[in-house]
């Protein structure tokens, strides 16, 4: 039944209309209006409506263009519409939309990188079995030639949207299990892996080519479908078992981008300009976005698909740390300092949002700036478990957008500020980045908070550590103050010492 589903979408596809075509242009330009407003915390609202109306434009679209109907025994003679076909699609649609809305109010905001990743996975899978229903029913998609023989351009298509979708499935279920914890973190390198890595890909590449020109249809077509099917499951196990905890935003966001080129791919097969328009987009955002963040960490996009970073963490989150004399403070000596100082940068990580501390933090940010204390934020561009993590907390809490800076903004104010004021961060101000080659942050910038006059360090405990699993030479510098609590109850707290 899911083929019939797939190929009343593709019947007619050929002939789609120009008002068809208009309205999946519409849709694109909404879509291309959503990422321009996703760009910024004070456009994202809208960014998303934007992007809510050209996914309903290109759903309509497609569903009203290819209405399924049942044909009488006379050439094209319509009986009526098909109302099995109509009643699955929209339990689908029901069922899908459901499922989305539950997950999507459950969630916890600490959660989304797997969440995304999981998604994906779903994309992935998607192009797999449009590639596989088009593949074994190809007149039904209008990809046959005279004599009954998928087209070669197709075939190139379908090769390639099942190669990619089954790359970003495996890819992504992998991704999604180390970002929730169901398995560990650390890379796991095989011996010979790029050997076999690129001996794989040539391998598919090879099989793709191959199934292109054969045309011959039967038995070995079939085989080479299976093949590049199976070993592309494979290989997107292995690119991601080898990547390491560190590299782990670069790898979601990078299996963004692959999801958007299986969309783009099977939007060719279903012949849908909507779905190639939209795959592109996701497909080209998603690759600026690695490349922008491994521009943050310092990091070549190459070595990071390459995997096997961070692999000798010898300070993984498990093992013990040599106890080194620290100084903890109270809310209320922080309280007192803070009022003191001219100039503080407040340095939010994941512990503010694990905490929901943003509320209270700019109850406190207020609060000083009455006392005449000039604050500032500074966000690091892997701060948190997702890209832009921090601007959507803060921008939750109304926190001016003016007060906001990113890490080449900031970094150089550090020598002049009486306070860094840490509230959850923790790699993202290690040191070790810049001195320790071993470390595996080693190369990723990092706030120069020592340049400071005084540190606060707000964690729950000394023996946390932050997602890298490293020790953090900031805890036992002579100006730091550990201020050892959840951070919404600390915050709270020096806003009382404030009053
Ligand atoms: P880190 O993960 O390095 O550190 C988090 C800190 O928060 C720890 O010191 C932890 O210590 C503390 N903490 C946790 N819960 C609380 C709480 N309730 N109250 C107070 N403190 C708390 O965070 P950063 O933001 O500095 O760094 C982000 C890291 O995550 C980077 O390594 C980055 O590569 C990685 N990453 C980033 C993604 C992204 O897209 N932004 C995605 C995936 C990973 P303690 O437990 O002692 O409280």
């Amino acid at each position: 039944m899911t083929f019939s589903i797939l190929a009343s979408a593709a019947q007619g596809a050929a002939a789609t209309p120009a008002w068809a075509m208009l309205a999946y242009l519409v849709s694109g330009v909404f879509f291309i209006l959503a990422l321009r407003g996703l760009s910024s915390p004070a456009t994202s609202r809208a960014g998303n409506r934007y992007g809510m109306i050209g996914m309903v434009i290109a759903v309509a679209t497609t569903l009203v263009t290819h209405w399924p109907m049942r044909l009488g025994d006379a050439a094209n003679s319509y009986v009526g519409p098909d109302l099995e076909t109509i009643g699955l699609i929209a339990a689908a649609i029901a069922i899908g939309a459901v499922i989305g809305l539950t997950i999507a109010r459950k969630i916890a905001m600490t959660a989304m990188p797997e969440l995304v990743a999981g998604f994906h996975s779903l994309v992935g899978l998607a192009a797999v079995v449009v590639g596989l229903a088009a593949w074994l029913d190809p007149a039904s998609f209008g990809i046959t030639d005279a004599a009954g023989q998928i087209l070669t351009v197709s075939r190139v298509e379908l090769g390639l949207g099942i190669a990619i979708g089954a790359i970003t499935f495996s890819g992504s279920v992998i991704a999604f299990l180390k970002l929730s914890g169901r398995m560990s973190g650390n890379p796991i390198l095989l011996p010979m892996r790029h050997v076999v890595n690129l001996g794989t890909l040539v391998a598919i590449l090879g099989l793709i080519a191959a199934y292109a020109v054969s045309g011959a249809g039967g038995a070995g077509e079939g085989q080479m479908i299976i093949w590049i099917t199976v070993l592309a499951f494979v290989i997107g196990f292995l690119l991601i078992i080898p990547i390491g905890g560190a590299d782990m935003p670069v790898v979601v966001s990078m299996l963004n981008s692959y999801s958007g080129w299986a969309a783009a791919a099977m939007g060719f097969t279903l012949s849908n300009t909507a779905m190639i328009i939209t795959g592109a987009l996701v497909g080209s955002s998603g690759a600026i976005l690695s490349y922008i963040m491994c521009r943050a960490m310092n990091r070549s996009f190459i070595s990071v698909i390459a995997g096997g970073f961070g692999a000798d963490e010898a300070a993984g989150s498990g093992e013990a740390r040599e106890a080194r004399p620290y100084k903890q403070g109270s809310a209320a000596d922080a309280a007192f300092m803070l009022e003191q100082a001219e100039k503080v940068i407040i340095i939010p990580g994941y512990g503010m949002a694990v905490a929901q501390a943003q509320h209270a933090l700019r109850e406190m940010c207020d609060m000083l700036e009455e006392k005449g204390v000039e604050v500032k934020f500074a966000i690091h561009p892997v701060a948190g478990r997702m890209p832009g993590h921090m601007n959507v907390l803060l921008a939750e809490a109304s926190v001016d957008y003016d007060k906001v800076f990113e890490l080449e903004d900031i970094n150089s104010e550090f020598a002049q500020a009486d306070v860094a004021f840490i509230i959850g961060a923790n790699d993202v101000v290690n040191p070790a980045a810049k001195t320790d080659k071993s470390s595996p942050i080693y190369g990723m910038p990092v706030f120069d908070v020592d340049k400071a006059k005084q540190v606060f360090f707000i964690k729950r405990s000394m023996g946390g550590v932050g997602y890298a699993g490293v020790d953090n030479d900031v805890f036992y510098m002579d100006q730091t103050m550990m201020l050892l609590s959840d951070a919404k109850k600390m915050v709270e707290e020096i806003v009382k010492g404030l009053d």
